[in-house]
């Protein structure tokens, strides 16, 4: 006759092997989507800090072109005087004006379009990381989607075997042995009954004497293993 209390304990480790199992899946789903998260947050930083910077040479684009203009607008002034000037040395004292000025202009001219190629490149950038991010904010979308699903069915799953296990531990009329069970599966890793194979205890891996592994295959006693003290019983 197999042991009745051993079947409802064999049972009870079962279902409270999947509820840890559950337990786990549905903590890492949240953990699942944040990761995802993270990954297109990189992606939205780069956007705005290639933006930052276009925003940053577009100004000094500007800025430039000012100090090309009223550069520009000092060498008419100067040419005009040419114009009037009495004194050779005069002439040459605004010549000299004009040639830095025009030097000066040559090497902002430069810059600019450096700036008008670098800008144009940024801008390039953010168009392509802008779209990664959009597509990547749709797989976020979907895959939270999916996986919300999935955690609810978890949850669901979970509502159900714990009800089983309620019922379970309510049937069993030794209360010493439902703390005594609970106590082994908090101190013992989750596993509070341990399964037998080959003369084997599944649990810390000690051998059986061979009278006491043939009383366990029988499932007749309930019976616990020396070492560990789990519930002893034979797989096969
Ligand atoms: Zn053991």
């Amino acid at each position: 006759m197999v042991n009745e209390t051993l079947a409802t304990l064999i049972r009870l480790q079962a279902l409270d092997s999947t509820l840890s199992k559950l337990e786990k899946e549905i903590a890492e789903v949240p953990k699942q989507i944040e990761a995802l998260r993270r990954q297109a947050e990189q992606s939205t930083q780069r956007v705005a800090k290639v933006q930052a910077e276009v925003q940053q040479m577009e100004k000094e684009r500007r800025n430039l072109e000012l100090e090309l203009e009223g550069n520009e607008t000092q060498i008419s002034k100067y040419r005009n005087q040419l114009l009037q000037v009495k004194t050779n040395k005069e002439y040459s004292a605004l010549q000299l004006e004009i040639d830095t000025l025009k030097s000066k202009n040559a090497m902002i001219e430069e810059r600019i379009l450096y700036l008008l190629d670098e800008i144009e490149m940024r801008k390039k950038e953010v168009a392509r990381v802008s779209k990664e991010v959009a597509a990547e904010q749709e797989k976020i979308k979907k895959f939270t989607q999916d996986k919300e699903a999935d955690k609810a069915r978890l949850e669901e799953e979970l509502i159900r075997i714990q009800k089983e296990k309620q019922t379970l531990l309510e049937a069993l009329s030794d209360k010493s042995l439902v703390q005594e069970y609970t106590r082994l599966l908090r101190v013992r890793g989750g596993i509070a009954v341990a399964a037998v194979e080959n003369g084997i205890c599944t649990g810390c891996h000690v051998s059986l004497t061979p009278q006491m592994f043939a009383e366990v295959k029988t499932r007749e006693k309930l019976l616990r293993c020396p070492t560990c003290l789990r519930f002893l019983y034979s797989a096969k």
